[in-house]
Protein backbone atom coordinates (compact mmCIF):
# COMPACT_ATOMS: atom_id res chain seq x y z
CA UNK A 1 0.00 0.00 0.00
CA UNK A 2 1.42 3.49 -0.55
CA UNK A 3 1.91 5.85 2.06
CA UNK A 4 2.53 9.16 2.13
CA UNK A 5 3.75 10.97 5.48
CA UNK A 6 5.37 14.61 6.76
CA UNK A 7 8.83 13.43 7.95
CA UNK A 8 12.10 14.87 9.34
CA UNK A 9 15.53 12.20 8.68
CA UNK A 10 17.18 11.27 11.97
CA UNK A 11 19.85 9.03 10.40
CA UNK A 12 20.77 8.02 7.40
CA UNK A 13 22.98 4.44 6.32
CA UNK A 14 25.26 4.02 2.86
CA UNK A 15 23.71 0.71 1.91
CA UNK A 16 25.97 -1.14 -1.41
CA UNK A 17 26.89 1.51 -3.99
CA UNK A 18 23.69 3.42 -4.60
CA UNK A 19 21.78 2.79 -1.29
CA UNK A 20 20.70 4.55 1.59
CA UNK A 21 18.53 3.53 4.63
CA UNK A 22 16.81 6.54 6.52
CA UNK A 23 15.40 6.48 9.56
CA UNK A 24 12.74 9.12 9.68
CA UNK A 25 10.22 11.13 12.31
CA UNK A 26 6.73 11.23 11.21
CA UNK A 27 3.66 13.02 12.00
CA UNK A 28 1.53 9.95 10.74
CA UNK A 29 3.26 7.36 11.93
CA UNK A 30 5.80 8.34 14.38
CA UNK A 31 9.36 6.56 13.62
CA UNK A 32 10.30 4.99 10.28
CA UNK A 33 12.63 3.22 8.63
CA UNK A 34 12.61 2.85 4.78
CA UNK A 35 15.29 1.82 2.13
CA UNK A 36 16.08 3.85 -0.84
CA UNK A 37 17.24 2.06 -3.63
CA UNK A 38 19.04 3.83 -5.76
CA UNK A 39 19.25 7.92 -4.55
CA UNK A 40 22.86 8.02 -3.87
CA UNK A 41 23.34 7.24 -7.50
CA UNK A 42 23.55 10.71 -9.81
CA UNK A 43 21.03 10.02 -11.98
CA UNK A 44 18.48 9.78 -9.31
CA UNK A 45 15.95 12.35 -9.29
CA UNK A 46 16.31 12.30 -5.20
CA UNK A 47 20.06 12.45 -5.30
CA UNK A 48 20.84 14.88 -2.34
CA UNK A 49 17.48 13.98 -0.73
CA UNK A 50 17.13 12.25 2.42
CA UNK A 51 19.90 14.11 4.45
CA UNK A 52 20.19 14.43 8.02
CA UNK A 53 17.28 17.53 9.42
CA UNK A 54 16.08 17.22 6.30
CA UNK A 55 12.30 18.44 6.32
CA UNK A 56 10.37 16.19 3.28
CA UNK A 57 6.74 15.44 2.37
CA UNK A 58 7.48 10.88 1.79
CA UNK A 59 5.58 9.04 -0.42
CA UNK A 60 6.23 5.46 0.30
CA UNK A 61 5.46 1.58 0.21
CA UNK A 62 4.05 0.06 3.18
CA UNK A 63 5.25 -3.23 3.97
CA UNK A 64 3.52 -5.59 6.95
CA UNK A 65 5.88 -7.86 9.10
CA UNK A 66 9.23 -6.03 7.90
CA UNK A 67 10.73 -2.85 9.39
CA UNK A 68 12.00 -1.47 6.61
CA UNK A 69 9.61 0.27 4.34
CA UNK A 70 10.72 1.29 0.61
CA UNK A 71 11.40 4.43 -0.55
CA UNK A 72 8.56 5.67 -3.18
CA UNK A 73 9.38 9.88 -3.76
CA UNK A 74 9.82 12.58 -1.81
CA UNK A 75 9.40 16.37 -1.64
CA UNK A 76 11.76 19.25 0.15
CA UNK A 77 9.44 20.92 2.68
CA UNK A 78 11.98 23.02 4.22
CA UNK A 79 15.54 22.90 3.78
CA UNK A 80 17.67 24.42 6.98
CA UNK A 81 20.52 26.05 5.36
CA UNK A 82 21.96 28.52 8.23
CA UNK A 83 21.72 25.44 10.40
CA UNK A 84 23.81 23.82 8.12
CA UNK A 85 26.69 26.16 7.80
CA UNK A 86 27.16 26.61 11.46
CA UNK A 87 28.93 24.31 13.50
CA UNK A 88 27.51 24.02 16.56
CA UNK A 89 24.26 24.65 15.45
CA UNK A 90 24.65 21.52 13.14
CA UNK A 91 25.96 19.69 16.41
CA UNK A 92 22.89 20.77 18.79
CA UNK A 93 20.75 19.11 15.61
CA UNK A 94 22.46 16.32 15.01
CA UNK A 95 22.39 15.57 18.97
CA UNK A 96 18.65 16.64 18.60
CA UNK A 97 18.12 14.02 16.33
CA UNK A 98 20.07 11.39 17.75
CA UNK A 99 17.99 11.91 21.27
CA UNK A 100 14.48 11.20 19.04
CA UNK A 101 15.43 8.23 17.38
CA UNK A 102 16.54 6.82 20.34
CA UNK A 103 14.14 7.73 22.56
CA UNK A 104 11.05 7.33 20.18
CA UNK A 105 11.05 3.49 20.07
CA UNK A 106 7.73 2.64 19.32
CA UNK A 107 6.49 3.33 15.97
CA UNK A 108 3.23 5.03 16.42
CA UNK A 109 1.99 8.59 15.56
CA UNK A 110 2.84 11.43 18.19
CA UNK A 111 2.64 14.30 16.89
CA UNK A 112 2.92 16.70 19.60
CA UNK A 113 6.61 14.86 19.23
CA UNK A 114 7.04 15.56 15.95
CA UNK A 115 6.12 19.53 16.17
CA UNK A 116 9.07 19.24 18.70
CA UNK A 117 11.50 18.19 16.34
CA UNK A 118 10.44 20.81 13.70
CA UNK A 119 10.01 23.43 16.78
CA UNK A 120 14.02 22.75 17.22
CA UNK A 121 15.02 22.74 13.16
CA UNK A 122 13.21 25.99 13.18
CA UNK A 123 14.89 27.74 15.91
CA UNK A 124 18.63 26.60 15.69
CA UNK A 125 17.76 27.53 12.03
CA UNK A 126 17.10 31.26 13.09
CA UNK A 127 20.14 32.86 13.47
CA UNK A 128 18.62 35.64 16.39
CA UNK A 129 17.75 32.46 18.57
CA UNK A 130 20.01 31.42 21.39
CA UNK A 131 21.34 27.87 20.13
CA UNK A 132 22.17 26.58 23.68
CA UNK A 133 18.85 27.46 25.12
CA UNK A 134 16.88 26.27 22.09
CA UNK A 135 18.30 22.78 22.52
CA UNK A 136 17.59 22.66 26.43
CA UNK A 137 13.81 23.59 25.91
CA UNK A 138 13.60 20.94 23.35
CA UNK A 139 15.49 18.63 25.74
CA UNK A 140 13.01 18.91 28.64
CA UNK A 141 10.06 19.07 26.65
CA UNK A 142 10.67 16.12 24.60
CA UNK A 143 11.16 14.70 28.01
CA UNK A 144 7.91 15.84 29.61
CA UNK A 145 6.04 14.10 26.17
CA UNK A 146 7.71 10.60 26.59
CA UNK A 147 6.15 10.79 30.38
CA UNK A 148 9.11 11.85 32.03
CA UNK A 149 8.11 15.02 33.50
CA UNK A 150 10.42 16.33 36.32
CA UNK A 151 8.93 18.10 39.37
CA UNK A 152 10.23 21.53 39.13
CA UNK A 153 8.48 23.09 41.34
CA UNK A 154 7.45 21.86 44.43
CA UNK A 155 10.58 19.72 46.83
CA UNK A 156 10.04 15.83 46.07
CA UNK A 157 10.15 15.34 50.10
CA UNK A 158 7.88 18.14 51.39
CA UNK A 159 6.32 19.90 48.89
CA UNK A 160 7.60 22.77 49.51
CA UNK A 161 7.41 25.66 46.19
CA UNK A 162 10.78 25.76 44.71
CA UNK A 163 10.83 29.02 43.34
CA UNK A 164 12.95 31.96 44.03
CA UNK A 165 15.21 29.99 46.09
CA UNK A 166 18.32 27.73 45.53
CA UNK A 167 17.24 23.84 45.13
CA UNK A 168 19.19 20.50 45.00
CA UNK A 169 18.65 18.06 42.20
CA UNK A 170 19.77 14.51 43.67
CA UNK A 171 21.17 12.22 41.17
CA UNK A 172 20.39 8.68 42.76
CA UNK A 173 16.83 9.87 43.02
CA UNK A 174 16.89 11.67 40.21
CA UNK A 175 14.48 14.22 41.93
CA UNK A 176 14.84 18.17 42.76
CA UNK A 177 14.67 18.58 46.86
CA UNK A 178 14.63 21.92 49.10
CA UNK A 179 17.73 22.69 50.31
CA UNK A 180 16.91 21.28 53.82
CA UNK A 181 15.32 18.06 53.02
CA UNK A 182 17.88 17.23 50.21
CA UNK A 183 19.22 13.28 51.33
CA UNK A 184 23.10 14.99 50.76
CA UNK A 185 24.65 17.90 49.51
CA UNK A 186 27.62 16.26 48.49
CA UNK A 187 28.67 16.94 45.68
CA UNK A 188 29.58 14.02 43.94
CA UNK A 189 25.97 13.00 44.18
CA UNK A 190 23.90 15.95 44.49
CA UNK A 191 23.78 19.45 42.20
CA UNK A 192 22.88 22.77 43.07
CA UNK A 193 20.28 24.67 40.47
CA UNK A 194 20.46 28.39 41.52
CA UNK A 195 17.29 30.42 41.62
CA UNK A 196 18.14 31.28 38.27
CA UNK A 197 18.31 28.16 36.78
CA UNK A 198 14.90 26.57 38.37
CA UNK A 199 13.31 30.15 36.98
CA UNK A 200 14.43 28.74 33.54
CA UNK A 201 13.19 25.21 33.98
CA UNK A 202 10.18 26.12 35.36
CA UNK A 203 9.51 28.55 32.04
CA UNK A 204 10.50 25.35 30.51
CA UNK A 205 7.82 23.43 32.07
CA UNK A 206 5.19 26.04 31.22
CA UNK A 207 6.07 26.07 27.53
CA UNK A 208 7.28 29.54 27.41
CA UNK A 209 9.74 30.33 25.11
CA UNK A 210 10.33 34.18 25.25
CA UNK A 211 10.83 33.86 29.09
CA UNK A 212 13.51 31.60 28.07
CA UNK A 213 14.88 32.62 25.67
CA UNK A 214 15.50 35.91 27.71
CA UNK A 215 16.91 34.83 30.80
CA UNK A 216 20.70 35.80 31.95
CA UNK A 217 22.56 32.62 33.04
CA UNK A 218 26.22 32.81 34.31
CA UNK A 219 28.33 30.32 32.91
CA UNK A 220 28.39 28.30 36.14
CA UNK A 221 24.48 28.12 36.20
CA UNK A 222 24.95 27.18 32.35
CA UNK A 223 26.82 24.18 33.10
CA UNK A 224 24.57 23.00 36.27
CA UNK A 225 21.69 23.59 33.43
CA UNK A 226 23.61 21.33 30.95
CA UNK A 227 24.54 18.64 33.91
CA UNK A 228 20.82 18.45 35.11
CA UNK A 229 19.22 17.96 31.76
CA UNK A 230 21.34 15.03 31.05
CA UNK A 231 21.62 13.37 34.05
CA UNK A 232 17.68 13.34 34.34
CA UNK A 233 17.44 12.42 31.15
CA UNK A 234 19.71 9.34 31.10
CA UNK A 235 18.44 8.51 34.44
CA UNK A 236 14.93 7.94 33.34
CA UNK A 237 15.89 6.96 29.87
CA UNK A 238 18.17 4.27 29.23
CA UNK A 239 18.40 4.38 25.43
CA UNK A 240 20.24 8.10 25.98
CA UNK A 241 23.31 6.43 27.68
CA UNK A 242 24.72 5.31 24.50
CA UNK A 243 24.63 8.50 22.21
CA UNK A 244 27.27 8.77 20.15
CA UNK A 245 26.78 13.01 19.34
CA UNK A 246 27.38 13.58 22.88
CA UNK A 247 30.63 13.23 22.55
CA UNK A 248 30.15 16.46 20.46
CA UNK A 249 27.92 18.35 22.65
CA UNK A 250 30.59 17.93 25.64
CA UNK A 251 33.29 19.00 23.84
CA UNK A 252 30.96 22.34 23.08
CA UNK A 253 29.65 22.51 26.46
CA UNK A 254 33.05 22.76 28.01
CA UNK A 255 34.32 25.24 25.43
CA UNK A 256 32.12 27.69 28.19
CA UNK A 257 28.53 27.71 26.28
ZN1 LIG B 1 11.86 20.10 51.19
Amino acid sequence: MIRQAEAVVLKTINQGDTSKIATLYTREFGRLKVIAKGIRSKKSRYSGMLGITQHVHLVFYEKHNTELQLFKSSEIVKTYNTLSQDFDRLAFAQVAMEFIERAAEKSEPHPELFDLVVWILTHLDDPKTTAVKSYWYFHLRVLCELGFRPDVFHCHQCRKGLSQTESVYHQPDGAIYCITCSPTLDERFSLRLSSAVMNVLQAIDAEAWDAVEKSPLSLAERRAMWSFLWHYGKVHLEPLQRMKSLAVLEQIYRGGH
